[in-house]
């Protein structure tokens, strides 16, 4: 990097963080939960667009959900960086807030160093990535791009039973307008995306590396498995009268760690499991659970849930239930540019490495050149309250961020710049 960070761009950034740090605290869960459209989720939009208008730029919210914070018009060939708001139930601080915090001070750094950028550069926040309210992730991203339909989304419903269609109209979204917009599409010149890392990949690629640059996102989808049998009484229900849905769904569970040794680098979770009617003394009737399976390759990704669904009906058969599959999202293996990925990784000196996580960059990197950075992550836990970055790796990875955009929108005017002047 051509700049290091200064005193002032850490306090910069840990006067933004503070901004974000209080929000939609979770107190039973612990960490934080920011779900699509909530109170938590909708106090950052309005924390990002008041600071995006503190400097200078056009805010306005797009069809799907999404916000968007424009230095100069909007026009083909524009940059675009950003991340998203929400967060898995109970998640961490910086999984999305770190890339839309990190997008704002970069702006800054770019002042700072006295760019008028050649190219628009819009700060954009994509609707639920996480899916933990809705179920479907990266609901923005995929709108936009007509990679969801949009009647389907509309009709989600989150765990209350309130649609999607009705969550956003409470808080002042048409979702009547919800669908592929071609036209936002078509401005995109490139997308960057920082993020927390996800794991301790980095780490172990090179100890020393503070960010890091993706190659590829695995394959990773998630399967919903509604297993029916007979509710009864847990006292008085005989052994052989029993028709309990929650041995398949342990059968599940098992399967799912078996397959992280029976398949190669594919990694398959039971993260969340309903049963209902859920009493301390009662045969559950049915139990819905999630399964959650990634692999480099989608023909593996399927043979694994299909290695996994075979053991859950061989037990609901043995235990009179039934079996219901529904693939609730997929996503293929993402390869982001492989030329930006290198220029990037080339200008910064750092490491390229893949991630298992998903990301709207995903979904762009279909469309437009995309890129993601990464922040280390020391202990490597993300979607949990124990995520953390050092605030000293945030500001590099501001600085990061900053050098990449910098390349990418140009200069208007490169004669006039300061350079070094990075500290007041
Ligand atoms: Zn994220």
């Amino acid at each position: 990097m051509r700049f290091g960070p200064s005193p002032g761009d850490a306090s910069r950034f840990v006067s933004a963080w503070s901004d974000v740090a209080g929000v939609g605290r979770d107190h039973l869960r612990g960490g934080y939960s920011r779900h699509a459209f909530d109170d938590p989720e909708m106090q950052l939009r309005q924390w990002f667009a008041e600071q995006a208008q503190r400097r200078g730029l056009e805010v306005e919210n797009d069809r799907n959900g999404n916000v968007w914070a424009w230095w100069g018009a909007p026009a083909p060939g524009a940059v675009v960086t950003g991340s998203h708001l929400d967060s898995v139930p109970g998640g961490g601080a910086f999984d999305g807030p770190l890339g839309v915090v990190s997008a704002l001070l970069a702006v800054d750094e770019l002042r700072v160093r006295g760019i008028t950028p050649a190219r628009p550069l819009a700060l954009a926040c994509f609707l639920d990535e996480e899916g933990g309210r809705f179920g479907l992730p990266c609901l923005g991203s995929r709108l936009l791009t007509g990679a969801a339909d949009a009647d389907h989304v509309r009709r989600l419903h989150d765990a209350d039973g309130m649609s999607l269609a009705d969550a956003a109209r409470r808080v002042g979204f048409d979702p009547s307008t919800m669908g592929p917009d071609p036209a936002r599409l078509a401005t995109i010149g490139a997308f960057v995306e920082l993020h927390i890392e996800q794991g301790r990949l980095l780490r172990a690629v090179d100890p020393a590396a503070v960010v890091g640059v993706a190659s590829e996102i695995v394959a990773h989808g998630r399967w919903r498995l509604t297993i029916t049998g007979q509710g009864n009484h847990a006292g008085t229900t005989a052994p052989a009268d029993r028709a309990d849905p929650m041995i398949p769904a342990a059968a599940a569970v098992l399967a799912a760690r078996r397959a992280l040794s029976g398949f190669d680098g594919a990694v398959a979770t039971v993260g969340r499991i309903i049963p209902v009617p859920g009493g301390t003394n009662v045969i559950a009737s049915a139990v819905s659970l999630w399964l959650d399976v990634r692999h480099a390759d989608a023909t593996v990704t399927a043979a694994v849930v299909d290695a996994i669904v075979a053991d859950v009906r061989a037990e609901a058969a043995a235990e009179g239930c039934t079996v219901m599959v529904q693939r609730e999202s997929m996503s293929d293996r993402v390869t982001f540019d492989p030329g930006l990925g290198l220029e990037i990784s080339g200008r910064l000196g750092v490491p390229v490495i893949p991630t298992a996580a998903g990301h709207d960059a995903g979904v762009f990197a279909a469309h437009v050149p995309t890129a993601m950075l990464f922040v280390r992550n020391p202990s490597g836990v993300s979607h949990a309250p124990d995520e953390h970055a050092d605030a000293a790796d945030c500001v590099t990875g501001v600085q990061a961020l900053a050098d990449v955009l910098e390349t990418l929108v140009g200069d208007i005017n490169p004669a006039a710049r300061h350079v070094g002047a990075g500290d007041e």
